[in-house]
């Protein structure tokens, strides 16, 4: 028997994949499975990005670890432009995934993880890897689980003295809660008065629902916020693995390590996926009525899913950005407890099995195991056919 890294044993595998499987498997064996529980873009790869990516199969130089310089200038221009910031090329940093780079920024910061609960489910395990002490901050239900400054405040004052590191998704994965720019602002000040460094986790930015402007603690702390963003969602090419991170002057350090850290690992992402990736932030007047068409889709489903489930009498906040719910079925705790259903994870299991729906547990996302919240991703949907024929008259069956 092999002997491995007692933290590597601490992992299972990530509980979104083992749903995916599982939901999978029971199509597989004829069953009528409505997926929920993987956040993926139904919608194909923008054609200009396809085409760019077709045009540059013989790219095959590596590239600089940083990422192929016309893209790092794209990519601070398109942030500078659509967000407000003021990044350069030199604070652009591209990797095969955001996840990769999170883990990767996680893996060289000291200090302990602040994580908001809920959080999605990658940032825990991540910090674990490292050996890393995970903070979680609770937030409440009856506040839409957001993350309230009394609570940051709380948190950042018990962790001490220490350097401190905050993973702050926004718009967010679980509950589709979108930030209005007064709480970011409060946030902010927070992260200043600690000097917290924070992680602002905008893989889900462009899908906010009703006005296409999100705030973001990178514009009320920049000096020390790190944006995290990249292909998976709003451009659908969550397989191209591309993610960036902007990180800004003041923290050159972790530039210049994580570039260390790049160019002993994977080197640098492919060569073909940066000049698709090229296409996509260089002209984004090309994608963004595919994005802005997108996101009036996921709108139309998620707001939908909400309606459904508060008719029901679940308790959801409605969801204003990216393309996740997260009902709670704390109402029929006392009849599913007569079933032995008395845990999110017991839960998602029995409506997988017993009703065909794949959700994930809010327990999967730092939630204590009783809380009866469950994660709905609203892309099981043909996204061709909704691009085709929206806007129309809609059924969402
Ligand atoms: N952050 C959040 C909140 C996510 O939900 C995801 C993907 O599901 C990611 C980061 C990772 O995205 P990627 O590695 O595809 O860029």
């Amino acid at each position: 028997r092999p002997v491995l890294n007692p933290l590597v044993l601490s992992l299972k595998e990530s509980a979104t994949l083992a749903i995916n499987l599982r939901a999978k498997e029971l199509r597989k064996q004829g069953k009528d499975i409505v997926h929920f529980g993987f956040g993926q873009s139904p919608f194909p790869v923008p054609e200009v990005i396809q085409k760019a990516l077709a045009e540059n199969t013989d790219k095959k130089d590596y590239l600089p670890t940083q990422g192929l310089p016309e893209l790092c200038e794209a990519v601070a221009g398109f942030y500078n432009k659509e967000f407000g910031y003021n990044f350069l090329s030199s604070n652009v940093c591209v990797g095969p995934g955001s996840k990769e780079l999170i883990f990767e920024i996680i893996y060289l910061v000291e200090g302990p993880l602040l994580v908001p609960v809920p959080s999605w489910v990658s940032y825990g395990p991540q910090a674990a890897l490292r050996g890393k002490e995970i903070i979680t901050i609770p937030t409440n239900r009856e506040y839409n689980y957001r993350l309230t400054p009394e609570a940051l405040d709380k948190a950042c004052y018990e962790a001490g003295q220490k350097q401190k590191l905050l993973i702050f998704n926004n718009p967010n994965n679980p509950t589709g809660a979108l930030y209005h720019e007064k709480e970011i602002k409060e946030l902010a000040e927070i992260c200043k008065a600690y000097q917290v460094i924070v992680i602002s986790d905008e893989i889900y930015a462009m899908l906010e629902y009703d006005k296409w402007a999100m705030s973001s603690l990178a514009l009320h702390y920049p000096e020390g916020t790190i944006v995290s963003g990249g292909l998976s969602k709003s451009f659908a090419a969550g397989g191209y693995r591309l993610g960036v991170a902007l990180i800004p002057d003041s923290l050159e350090l972790v530039m210049n390590s994580l570039k260390a850290v790049i160019s002993e690992t994977f080197s640098a992402v492919s060569a073909p996926i940066q000049h698709a990736a090229l296409a996509a932030y260089g002209d984004f007047e090309n994608v963004r009525p595919f994005v802005q068409k997108t996101r009036d889709i996921y709108r139309h489903v998620m707001h939908y899913l909400h309606d459904e489930f508060t008719d029901m009498g679940l308790n959801c906040p409605r969801p204003a950005g990216a393309f996740y719910a997260f009902p709670d079925f704390d109402k029929f705790r006392s009849q599913l407890a007569k079933k032995n259903v008395i845990t999110a994870a017991s839960l998602s299991h029995a409506l997988l099995e017993e009703v065909g729906v794949a959700v994930l547990p809010g327990s999967d996302f730092y939630l204590p195991a009783t809380n009866l919240g469950v994660r709905v991703a609203g892309v099981d949907f043909d996204g061709q056919q909704a691009l085709d024929t929206w806007p129309g008259r809609h059924h969402v069956t």
